[in-house]
C-alpha cells in the first residue's frame, strides 16, 4: 500500500508546493508510482505540473464533497509514473461545506482507501493553515514532512504545528509519524541561514532530513513553464536536492519512522 505524506505548513511561501511537486518528480523518476494531491485552493501544484485548470473535470473538490472516485480525478502528467490529483478555485468553499458533514475530518482518508494501492507515494500539497483540510490530510497520512524556510523566523509556528499533528495523532490517527522536517530556500553565503540550520539540527537531530534545499532560481522558473525543476534543468542545483530528498524520502517507505519519535517536539 502507498504511503501516503502530507507536506504541512501553515506559513505560506515556504516551499511546500515546491517540495511536493519537485520531490514527487524526483520519487515518479526514479521508477516510484507517485500521485501529487493538491489540497491548496491556490491549485498551483496543479498548474506546476502542467494542468490547465480551467475547465477541468476530476478535482479534489469533487472528491471530497460531490462524491466522485478519486481514481476518476486523477490525471496523468507529462512525467511517467507521476500523477495529479487537482485543485481548482472551488476549493475554497470546501472548508465552510465540510464543516456540517459526517466525518468531517474523514473525507480525504476515505477517498483516498480505494487508490492507495496504485501508488508507492501520494503526496499531499496543503494548504497555509491548520484548517479542516490540512486536518483530513493529516487524518489521511501515515507521515508528515514540514519544509522550514532557512531564515530567522523559520522556528516560529513549528510549535503550534507539532502540537496539532499531536492532537491528530491521539484523536483520529494514532499511527501518523512525523517524516522529517526539510530545509528550504537555503542559502549557504549567509550565515543566518547557517545559523538556523544549526539551531533547527541541535533541536530536532535526525529528524531533520540530511538534505537541504538550495535557495535556487530554477526551482522558482519552471512552475511557470507547468513543468518540475528535473524536467526544466535537470542538472541545476535544485534537481539535484530534491533528488537527493527523494532518495532519503524513498529509503523511508522501507524503515518508517516510529510514530512515537514525532512526538518528539511536540508533547
Ligand atoms: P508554499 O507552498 O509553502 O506557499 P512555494 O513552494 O509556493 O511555498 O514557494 C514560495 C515561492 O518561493 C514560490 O515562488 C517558489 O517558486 C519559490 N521557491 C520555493 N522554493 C525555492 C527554492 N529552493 N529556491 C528558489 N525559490 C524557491
Ligand atoms: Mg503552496
Amino acid at each position: 500500500m502507498g504511503r501516503v505524506v502530507a507536506v504541512v505548513n501553515q506559513k505560506g511561501g515556504v516551499g511546500k508546493t515546491t517540495t511536493a511537486v519537485n520531490l514527487g518528480a524526483a520519487l515518479a523518476m526514479e521508477g516510484l508510482r507517485t500521485l501529487v494531491i493538491d489540497l491548496d485552493p491556490q491549485g498551483s501544484a496543479t498548474t506546476g505540473l502542467g494542468l490547465h485548470t480551467v475547465a477541468l473535470h476530476g478535482t479534489i473538490y469533487e472528491v471530497l464533497l460531490g462524491g466522485r472516485p478519486a481514481r476518476e480525478a486523477v490525471h496523468r502528467t507529462s512525467v511517467e509514473k507521476l500523477d495529479v490529483l487537482p485543485a481548482t478555485r472551488d476549493l475554497v468553499g470546501a472548508e465552510i461545506e465540510l464543516v456540517n458533514l459526517q466525518g468531517r475530518e474523514q473525507r480525504l482518508a476515505d477517498a483516498l482507501a480505494p487508490i492507495r494501492d496504485d501508488y508507492d507515494f501520494l503526496l499531499i500539497d496543503c494548504p497555509p493553515s491548520l484548517s479542516l483540510l490540512t486536518v483530513n490530510a493529516l487524518r489521511a497520512a501515515d507521515g508528515v514532512i514540514v519544509p522550514l524556510q532557512a531564515e530567522y523566523y523559520a522556528l516560529e509556528g513549528l510549535t503550534a504545528l507539532l502540537d496539532t499533528v499531536g492532537r491528530v495523532r491521539d484523536a483520529l490517527n494514532a499511527t501518523l509519524a512525523l517524516d522529517g522536517l526539510v530545509l528550504t530556500m537555503f542559502d549557504g553565503r549567509n550565515s543566518l541561514a547557517r545559523q538556523v540550520q544549526q539551531e533547527v539540527r541541535t533541536h530536532f537531530g535526525d529528524q531533520v532530513y540530511r538534505t537541504v534545499i538550495p535557495r535556487n532560481v530554477r526551482l522558482s522558473e519552471s512552475p511557470s513553464h507547468g513543468m518540475s525543476v528535473m524536467s526544466y534543468d535537470p542538472s541545476s542545483r535544485g534537481a539535484v536536492a530534491y533528488r537527493a530528498l527523494a532518495a532519503e524520502v524513498a529509503a523511508q517507505r522501507n524503515a518508517p519512522p516510529i510514530a512515537r519519535q514525532a512526538a518528539g517536539g511536540a508533547e
